[in-house]
């Protein structure tokens, strides 16, 4: 029970990684926020974290590019939890298109809700944690922010944009004894690689070493070392978790 008493913010639970992310830091004792855009979808995994944890989540939605909606949303789950110890910016999307044929709205909305919303994030609970004067953020990236990608300009610029601000955050806040950290997954079995034509899968397998896309709980494992009390000399890292993609 390594999150016993600790409260963790998850973005983008409703489905996939964060879905992931939020079952595992519950089976081990955290109460949890449990953030998507959808309600729906937040409900769904705040029901199944309480149907083996009773009392443990609760759901909310929000679209975290929205500045004041998060405002508003961080407000209402810090009268809701009183604390916050582990905030997980997991929430994101994919808009891909050659950069000569990518829209500026498709450019937005991808870093504004990959970026933008991360910044939001850690900006409405950071206040909380340097008065707790602990607390551990973790963002998810991707290996298009460490190696590039065609057809993802707007995706690798956000995900890349996340490495400077997590290392200038965990900067900023080490002295309060905060950490802030970003796990970088290769190719994961979600939603969001479930649209890719069967042609682009197959052409990716043999740039994985291992052979294989990952699993959602494979991303789940290391944001929870990250957030344990094993992590506590770690900062301004990116572990990237790829089955050997990126080394
Ligand atoms: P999914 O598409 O399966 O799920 C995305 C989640 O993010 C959903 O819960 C969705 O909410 C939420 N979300 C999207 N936009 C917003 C928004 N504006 N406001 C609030 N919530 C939002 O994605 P994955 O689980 O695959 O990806 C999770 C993270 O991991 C992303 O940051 C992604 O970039 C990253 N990643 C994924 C990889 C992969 O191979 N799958 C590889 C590398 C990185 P709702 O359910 O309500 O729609």
């Amino acid at each position: 029970m390594r999150f016993a008493n600790q409260v963790a913010v998850v973005t983008g639970a409703g489905r996939g990684i964060g879905h992931a992310i939020a079952m595992t830091l519950a089976s081990e004792g955290a109460r949890v926020a449990v953030i998507s855009r959808n309600e729906s979808n937040a409900l769904r995994t705040a029901d199944e974290i309480n149907a083996k944890h009773a009392g443990l989540a609760k759901a909310y939605a929000v679209d975290v590019a929205s500045h004041s909606a998060v405002a508003t949303i961080a407000e209402q789950i810090l009268s809701d939890f009183s604390r916050v110890d582990i905030l997980v910016n997991n929430a994101g999307v994919t808009r891909d298109g050659l950069s000569m044929r990518l829209s500026e709205e498709d450019w937005d909305l991808v870093i504004d809700t990959n970026l933008k919303g991360t910044f939001n994030f850690i900006q409405a609970f950071e206040r909380t944690m340097i008065k707790q004067r602990s607390g551990r953020i973790i963002n998810i990236g991707s290996v298009a922010g460490l190696m590039g990608n065609a057809g993802q300009a707007n995706y690798a610029a956000s995900k890349a944009g996340l490495l400077g601000l997590s290392k200038t955050i965990a900067r900023e806040l080490a002295s309060r004894g905060i950490t802030c950290n970003v796990v970088a997954p290769g190719f994961i079995a979600t939603d969001m690689t479930e649209v890719l034509p069967e042609k682009v899968k197959q052409a990716v397998i043999p740039q994985i070493p291992l052979g294989r896309f990952g699993q959602p709980e494979d991303i789940a494992a290391a944001v929870a070392f990250l957030a344990s009390a094993d992590a506590k000399y770690i900062t301004g890292q990116c572990l990237t978790v790829d089955g050997g993609m990126v080394m």
